[in-house]
């Protein structure tokens, strides 16, 4: 019974082009993604054969064999695990089922690079297997049905997929039909050498088998010999595990390339006992702020694999982390459900929190111990081995994941704080304990300004007061910022007080060095102006008032000190949470020339007429430019300004 060749999913058929066509060096690592998938097949059938034992039938022991047939050019990757039937196999492998295939999709939109340099970085899953393959043969039956079903493909045209004419063995066998130039993958040696190197931790046996060529009688090796250590890699004591196996389980958990940036692996043996080994990428993944986004942390019961991603056991500000935790405590038959609100998991949760971002303060305070030895500077590497990411530089990708645990984790807040960096108006990243040290006399918060970009906040007018005083401000530009700080209002009993919203004074703190403030407006003429403003600006604005915090600017808008902070509410408007802005304070600078000029106008009969309203209806239009504010007309603007400089005198030539 010949089935029709089928097409493949669009995205396959990219990859697929990408991969057959690819000259990728290290075409081994097909065999990794084999011996994965396999190695999760035998997982999913063990969690199944927990409810329906008869699923294991009369091949209790779960396997990974692999066949070398020389005479005929095949290498075989066979399990006896779950199995596909024909539905499964025109939906896992027409189409992209695998997360990281279409990370490597987005990373070929996004990043210009070939695929090439690409699919090392984030593997292509099954379809490696025809980056050797001409022809690739999957043989399946799964556990618990009778019939099995033959797919076929040469990688190119699409695949096929028929029944199997007898009963095939439970499990999937995956042929490949080697291309002339990857005989290499005959040789034994080779295989062992490979499954060595990514594949020891697999906790299932691995077999090799070879099939000699018709008539060779030297060959020695048609037993079947095992080639892994098939422990679980996380029972291991430490000291017996090297840095490439911890490397090569943290590819095979987390479905990723990069090497593990962080690694916390423990054992707690107190009132509940389970095993940890968690690890925290280099590379921020493509999907991290995608909010569907889970966790990689899989659960298994006295080694045998229970589910993944639970989220019950690791916050979602955590989801970047991948690794395993083994419970000794819970029931092996526990049903996914029930694990939701499972004390022994919630105990565990709280541990692996600790002990995570306990691992990640060591980074950063390490760091930054570095930083005030003056022994090294923004973007170098760390010391962790060669090209890894010192902490700053991996707290730039990390860090606004990590800032959502201010706003959900009240527990672990002030860590989280402890380690956060924010950029500074005293230039380049700080901490907040180095803020504090910073501190200037008679200082008595933590001063920030938040907003779409930290180049544009440095130069905003709200600030102009503290730089004039020496006080450091925190440039705060990632939008998550705006949900955390209405959450936390301080750090070691010190507010954190923005610069704009609300009353700020400065005052108590001294002036920096030559910037003594110069005289004010007499207060009679102030209260005038402001009168005045009052009466041309009418509803346009909240209030007129006398800023402390502006010294080169004229004027700047600034939030109610009870509202939400003016970025808060630009980001919700843009998102359609509420209507529309609420109307702003113009605080106004009486040290300014331009303020006091128009003081004068002010003092005059008429109030300063028509021009007065002009100038003051262009100052608050230049005020919400420059935080950023759409200007309700822009050509009555224009058309102001223009009139205005009409009458400013052209300079005489010197
Ligand atoms: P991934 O393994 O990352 O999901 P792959 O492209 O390698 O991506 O495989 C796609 C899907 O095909 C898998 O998710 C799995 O459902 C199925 N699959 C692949 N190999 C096997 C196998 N040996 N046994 C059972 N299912 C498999």
């Amino acid at each position: 019974m010949q089935d029709t060749l089928r097409p493949f999913e669009a995205e396959v058929g990219r990859v697929l082009d990408i991969v057959v066509n690819s000259l990728y060096r290290e075409r081994e690592i097909f065999l990794r993604e084999l011996v994965s998938n396999a190695s999760d097949a035998c997982d999913r059938l063990r969690y199944e054969s927990l409810s329906e034992p008869e699923l294991l039938g009369e091949e209790p022991e779960l396997r990974i064999r692999i066949l070398i047939d020389r005479g005929q050019g095949l290498l075989t990757v066979r399990d006896n695990g779950i199995g596909m039937n024909r539905e499964d196999l025109v939906a896992n492998l027409g189409t992209i089922a695998r997360s990281g295939t279409a990370r490597f999709l987005e990373a070929l939109e996004r990043e210009k690079k070939s695929g090439v340099e690409l699919i090392g970085q984030f593997g292509v899953g099954f379809y490696a297997a025809f980056m050797v393959a001409d022809r690739v043969v999957v043989l399946s039956r799964k556990a618990g049905e009778e019939r099995g079903w033959i797919w076929a493909s040469d990688g190119r045209s699409g695949f096929s997929v028929r029944e199997a004419e007898e009963r095939p063995p439970r499990g999937t066998a995956v042929t490949l039909h080697l291309k002339e130039d990857a005989k290499e993958f005959l040789d034994p040696a080779r295989i062992e050498a490979i499954v060595r190197r990514y594949s020891d931790h697999i906790t299932f046996p691995i077999l090799l088998e070879v099939r000699p060529k018709p008539g060779d009688t030297r060959t020695k090796d048609h037993e079947p010999r095992r080639i892994n250590s098939a422990g679980a890699l996380w029972t291991r004591p430490r000291s017996e595990i090297t840095e490439e196996q911890y490397r090569e389980f943290y590819h095979h958990v987390a479905h990723a390339i990069d090497d593990p940036w962080l690694r916390v692996h423990f054992t707690a043996e107190g009132t509940i006992a389970y095993t940890a080994l968690l690890f925290v990428p280099s590379l921020r993944p493509f999907d991290i702020l995608d909010p569907r986004r889970r966790h990689g942390v899989k659960l298994y019961v006295k080694r045998v694999f229970i589910t993944e991603a639970l989220e019950s056991l690791l916050p979602r500000y955590l989801r970047f982390v991948a690794g395993v935790v083994d419970s000794e405590d819970l029931q092996l038959n526990v049903s996914r459900e029930t694990l939701q609100n499972n004390a022994v998991v919630a105990r565990m949760r709280r541990t692996l929190v600790r002990r995570l971002l306990d691992a990640l303060a060591a980074e950063a305070k390490a760091e930054s111990g570095d930083e005030r030895d003056g022994k090294k500077k923004e973007g170098e590497a760390g010391d962790g081995g060669a090209g890894r990411r010192g902490f700053l530089d991996w707290w730039k990708d990390f860090g606004p994941v990590l800032k959502e645990g201010l706003i959900e984790d009240a527990e672990n807040r002030e860590r989280i704080l402890e380690i956060a960096r924010f950029r500074t108006t005293a230039g380049g990243w700080t901490d907040l304990a180095g803020y504090l040290d910073r501190r200037r006399p008679g200082q008595k918060a933590i001063y920030y300004i938040s907003g779409e970009n930290a180049e544009a906040l440095a130069g905003h007018p709200q600030l102009e007061e503290a730089r004039a005083r020496g006080v450091e401000v925190l440039l705060l530009d990632d939008p998550v910022d705006e949900f955390w700080l209405p959450e936390v209002r301080a750090f070691k009993g010190v507010e954190l007080v923005s610069l704009t919203r609300g009353e700020v004074d400065l005052s108590a703190v001294p002036p920096a060095e030559g910037k003594e403030e110069p005289p004010a407006l007499a207060e009679a003429d102030l209260e005038r102006l402001i009168a005045r403003l009052r009466q041309v600006l009418g509803e346009a604005v909240r209030d007129v008032r006398v800023s402390k915090r502006l010294r080169e600017s004229a004027v700047c808008l600034v939030a109610e000190g009870e509202g939400l902070d003016m970025r808060l509410e630009r980001f919700l408007v843009q998102h359609g949470q509420i209507g529309g802005l609420s109307r702003r304070i113009l605080e106004i600078n009486p040290r300014h020339a331009l303020i006091r000029r128009m003081a004068e106008m002010a003092a005059a009969a008429d109030g300063g007429g028509e021009a007065f309203a002009e100038l003051a209806l262009l100052l608050l239009d230049q005020a919400r430019i420059v935080e950023g504010e759409p200007l309700p007309d822009p050509g009555a603007f224009a058309r102001r300004l223009s009139r205005f400089l009409a009458r400013v005198p052209v300079a005489p030539e010197s």
